[in-house]
């Protein structure tokens, strides 16, 4: 049995002023991870034309040749597209399942099971595999559904790069600066 332990967005420091990068239609680029630079990357990428500096800090970097106020969002000048459909793996598995146990609802101590058995002729895909704790995942063990009377809460399925989005969205970082806000959106209530 293959035992991960779930890694939140990883620590943001503020005074580290880390840029918010967009794509070239102003989404971010990934939400889980949330999509930042060091200040030191995202000044590179400003003098190698390779962004649209949309906000700033109130921090100023200053040279003998140059002065600069940091940026706090930047845009890509070429549009990247997006993956239509995600890789199949580990941390994508449990991205669209919310790291959430399917069985139990649990988000600690998260592995992986296959709904139908791989021992049943069950396969390694989006549509067999979901997130399951190890309790659920040693209480279900080589049984169909049916048998251990243990259904996942949502139907395993191929998710696309929005249904990801979507889940990334709900674990936001530590740290939002004010200047990101208008770029994301943990910051509305409800989707339809
Ligand atoms: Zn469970």
């Amino acid at each position: 049995m293959l035992r991960l332990t779930v890694h939140f967005q990883p620590t943001v420091r503020p005074e580290a002023c880390p840029a918010l990068v967009l794509n070239a239609d102003y989404r971010p680029l990934s939400y889980y991870p949330l999509s930042l630079w060091s200040w030191q990357d995202a000044i590179k990428a400003v003098f190698l034309d390779r962004v649209n500096i949309v906000s700033h800090y109130d921090k100023t970097v200053r040279s003998p040749s140059f002065e600069m106020r940091l940026p706090s969002v930047v845009s890509l000048k070429t549009y990247i597209k997006p993956a239509r459909h995600p890789a199949f793996t580990r941390f994508n598995v449990f991205l669209r399942d919310r790291f959430t146990c399917q069985y139990c609802g649990h988000h600690e101590d998260l592995t992986f099971d296959h709904v139908i058995p791989r021992s049943k002729g069950g396969l390694t895909t989006w549509e067999n595999v979901v997130a399951a704790c190890s309790a659920c995942n040693l209480l279900k063990s080589d049984r169909l559904p049916n048998e251990a009377r243990m259904w996942p809460a949502v139907a395993p399925f191929q998710p696309d790069i929005d249904d990801l989005r979507r889940a990334g969205r709900q674990f936001p970082p530590n740290y939002l600066h004010d200047s990101w806000m208008d770029y994301l959106y943990w910051d509305s209530v409800l989707e339809p």
